[in-house]
């Protein structure tokens, strides 16, 4: 049977970091529903000017729109075993979705982390965050994690930039959207027994073993 894990946590705890490294070591697919957006951006396809309308606010892609694109994405041949879920679902109307489509393929969601950190923290994560223009997943913080060369990628030597949705007002608004609309799931998801709480103020390393040990359980 496939293993999907669901990612849960406010925006800038770390979610993607650790949907990355989990999908490493447990060799399951990643999908970012965000990465997903800003890679139809990027190409500027209707889908990515659509989601764009939304993004740039801190505001949710609506609902069928964002559950079409993952069931889509859910039956490409690399999800066969399963997937590391980042940032989908984002309302209890997407995890009613996600549970009939893994439903369709004979699944469920097996684990739920819930990464946690203060407001505080996530203010000064996302508007110190640092984006590789080439890939997505090659993420830097000014503070916590600065690149050895001001504004270039250590990995690839792209340019880094700041995204949209990390400037201040978005900020704000991503974290409000977050408490109005996701974190009903953390009781919905800690009622079907699947939540797992992860202090996200950890080192990245430290939240990763912690990760590994509540996939062992
Ligand atoms: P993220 O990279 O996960 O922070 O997502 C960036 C933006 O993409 C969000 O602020 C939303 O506008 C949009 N987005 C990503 N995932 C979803 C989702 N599951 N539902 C609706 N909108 C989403």
């Amino acid at each position: 049977m496939a293993t999907y894990i669901v990612m849960l946590g406010p925006p800038g705890v770390g979610k993607g970091t650790q949907a990355k490294m989990l999908s490493e070591k447990t060799g399951l697919a990643h999908i970012s529903s965000g990465d997903m957006f800003r890679e139809n951006l990027k190409n500027q396809t209707e889908l990515g000017k659509l989601a764009q309308t939304y993004m740039t606010k801190g505001e949710l892609v609506p609902d069928d729109v964002t559950v079409a694109m993952i069931k889509d994405r859910l039956t490409r041949p690399d999800c066969e075993a399963g997937a590391v879920l980042d940032g989908f679902p984002r309302t209890p109307a997407q995890a009613e979705a996600l549970e009939i489509m893994l439903r369709n393929f004979n699944g469920q969601v097996n684990v739920v982390p819930f990464i946690t950190a203060g407001e505080d923290v996530l203010i000064e994560r996302l508007s110190g965050r640092w984006t590789c223009r080439a890939n997505g997943n090659h993420v830097f913080n000014e503070k916590t994690n600065p690149p050895k060369n001001d504004k270039i990628c250590d990995f690839d030597g792209s340019e880094l930039y700041q995204r949209d949705d990390d400037k201040p007002e978005t900020i704000k608004n991503r974290i409000k959207v977050y408490f109005e609309q996701t974190s009903p799931l953390i009781s919905y998801y800690q009622d079907h027994g699947k939540l797992v709480e992860i202090d996200g103020t950890q080192a990245i390393d430290d939240v990763t073993e912690d990760l590994m040990a509540a996939l062992q359980k």
